[in-house]
């Protein structure tokens, strides 16, 4: 029986989605500046899913801009707010666990002579959100710190961190990469006290190459595009009408049922759970309190590639680490207290609402037959 079990890499297209982005590509195909009733028809169909993302997040519609996913929104929050703000003040703060798109943005600044300070997690929450706003200075223009980590599961400590960082400096920006947390761990644009906020369509039903980004009302971006006047000119180029409607219908269905979702897979992950952590060799990573969504184990003596590849075989799909490593490590999990050794033989498993008692029952034999047919017979 097969089972996809790499939700967190990406999710299949809801059907609603693939409505949506049929009656765009048949029907309302226009370009949404055209100044006719095919161009406003696009342009309207635009606006309505701006405005199921701005709902969903709970900000103002306007704010909204469409990126081409998530790599995109972070490089124009890092990139965009230090192109702004970081004149004068050339300091910056984020986390050593962001997603390969943030730390490379911050890669670019360092590059570019700001002082990039990279703060690791501590096994308490609170003691990482005080060291984090302890990093920030009256010099700091920027601090970004994701939401939920897409390695381990880990919720990071947003809120507290951002509202004590802003409290040492008014004037500090703050970016949000909630890709992992949206529609999935419930959250608040004002609740994370977070300036910039960035999504992205593929994790959540939607399509692949679409995102967003939320900007505060106030906070101005540099542009990263230069061209027309498409997304207030700060994302020049025609809007991909049928992945941003898309994006939309998968965020409405996805808001009407949050609750019932968290809960079923928060159930599906405490079973897997149960069921890995009686196997011997394996190691339970992510922590108890983590996303209902993510769940990573190590099983000893077995390389992470190996065991994928063994599953893969078998039509059971799964992660090592990140996807986007695409299998080399990130160095997050060490990040996170996991010693190399058992971070080589780390699996990411991520759920969605279709998965299933079977999926998990089908895993968790694979495994086994996994050490039995690959470490107990060398
Ligand atoms: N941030 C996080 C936390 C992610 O998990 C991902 C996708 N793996 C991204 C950013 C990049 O998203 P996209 O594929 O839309 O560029």
């Amino acid at each position: 029986m097969s089972a996809y079990l790499d939700n967190a890499a990406t999710t299949k297209p809801s059907a609603e989605c693939v409505k949506a982005m049929c009656h765009a590509l048949t029907e309302h195909y226009g370009n949404p500046s055209s100044l006719h009733s095919m161009g406003l028809q696009a342009q309207l169909d635009v606006d309505a899913a701006r405005a199921q993302i701005a709902a969903a997040l709970g900000v103002e519609t306007d704010s909204i801009l469409f990126t081409s996913g998530a790599t995109e929104s972070n490089n124009m929050a890092v990139l965009g707010t230090a192109a702004r703000y970081g004149k004068r003040a050339r300091r910056v703060v984020t986390t050593t666990v962001e997603h390969a798109s943030v730390r490379a943005a911050f890669d670019t600044l360092e590059a570019q002579g700001f002082e990039v300070i990279r703060v690791a997690p501590c096994e308490s929450m609170d003691e990482f959100a005080e060291k984090f706003a302890a990093a920030v200075d009256e010099n700091t223009c920027l601090a970004s710190m994701m939401l939920v980590n897409n390695e381990t599961g880990h919720i990071l400590p947003v809120k507290a961190a951002f509202t004590a960082a802003k409290k040492k400096n008014p004037k500090l920006i703050t970016h949000c990469d909630a890709v992992q947390g949206f529609m999935k761990v419930p959250f608040r644009a004002a609740d994370l006290q977070a300036d910039l906020i960035t999504v992205s369509g593929h994790k959540v039903h939607a399509a692949k190459g679409v995102g967003a980004l939320w900007h505060k009302k106030g906070v101005k971006l540099g542009a990263l595009l230069h061209g027309g006047e498409q997304e207030g000119g700060i994302r020049p180029g025609t809007e991909s009408v049928p992945l941003i409607v898309g994006f939309g219908a998968a965020v409405k269905k996805m808001r009407e049922t949050l609750d019932d979702r968290r809960t079923y897979c928060s159930a599906l992950r405490n079973t897997c759970i149960e069921k890995l952590s009686a196997i011997d060799g394996i190691r339970i990573q992510s922590p108890a309190n983590g996303s209902p969504f993510i769940l990573s184990f190590s099983a000893k003596g077995l390389r992470s590639e190996t065991l994928l590849h063994f599953l893969a075989e078998r039509d059971v799909f799964v992660s090592s680490g990140s996807a986007c490593s695409k299998g080399k490590q990130s160095g997050v999990l060490q990040q996170f207290g996991i010693p190399d050794n058992l971070a080589d033989s780390t699996i990411r498993v991520s759920f969605c609402a279709e998965n299933t008692a079977e999926d998990i029952d089908t895993l968790v034999s694979l495994v086994t037959l996994a050490q039995q047919t690959l470490i107990h017979k060398r």
